[in-house]
């Protein structure tokens, strides 16, 4: 069995036959839990509502950093909604492109921070070109927990990461044939992976180039697990018992 930490099954992605067929294709490849994660003020409404049809979609909600203003109504509705949410998400910096208000995104990601900290909430965090920023912000709020999405980092800044609580979530990226990630994994502890599809996004190997599903984890499994030396089975038990470290599913 695996869980699909972080995916986004949007209605611009995905129609509601394909839901229902990608929620039948991931369980046959064993994957039942699925963690939709909400990027703005819509995705978060169609999110809570999807997870209300399907009982194994379970609702993560909150502010991305691409947006472009600060709404104060947006987190007033996480706070409102965080009883039925497994986790703040999916929120963060990204310091990728240039003419970037990055004032505005730490103000955004330190509001969902604060909110998840006082509920108690496990938090799924994107962080690109952004590393000092994350970790400097994530210090100023100790105790939470949560994943840390897409890592494709140096083995030190996993160190900072698991030090901190928090476990590093996998995709496809990490199978692309040009990656150098794998020595890395090599030293990364089992016990701190999860695993995610970041669907539509990411497609890994074999399937790179296609629309991405939750049912590719097993892809994503399969390459951990040989870069490891362990069987999948083994890498299930593990990554499934992190994810129940983390949320409450
Ligand atoms: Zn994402």
């Amino acid at each position: 069995m695996f869980t699909d930490t972080h995916c986004h099954i949007f209605s611009e992605y995905y129609s509601q036959d394909k839901v229902l067929e990608l929620v039948e294709q991931a369980k046959n490849q064993g994957v039942t839990k699925l963690i939709n994660n909400g990027t703005d003020s819509r995705t978060n409404r169609e999110v809570l509502l999807l997870s209300q049809k399907y009982e194994n979609i379970y609702p993560a909600i909150g502010i991305h950093p691409e947006v472009t203003e600060y709404i104060e109504d947006d987190y007033i509705f996480i706070e409102k909604n965080i009883s039925s949410i497994v986790a703040i998400g999916e929120i963060g910096l990204d310091y990728h492109y240039d003419n970037i208000d990055k004032e505005l995104q730490r103000k955004i990601f330190k509001r969902q921070l604060d909110i998840a900290q006082k509920q108690n909430k496990p938090v799924i965090i994107h962080s690109r070109d952004a590393t000092k920023d994350t970790i400097d912000i994530l210090k100023e709020f100790p105790g939470l927990k949560g994943i840390i999405h897409c890592f494709t980092g140096s083995l030190e800044t996993a160190d900072e990461y698991i030090k901190m609580g928090f476990k590093l979530g996998m995709n496809g990226v990490i199978t692309f044939k040009n990656s150098k990630f794998r020595d890395i994994l090599k030293n990364i502890p089992l016990e701190s992976i999860v695993l995610e599809t970041d669907s539509p996004y990411l497609s890994p190997e074999p399937v790179r180039g296609t629309r991405n599903e939750p049912a590719n984890i097993v892809h994503i499994a399969k390459f951990i697990a040989e870069v490891k030396g362990i069987t999948v089975d083994e890498l299930s038990k593990i990554t499934e018992k992190n994810v129940e470290d983390i949320f409450d599913i």
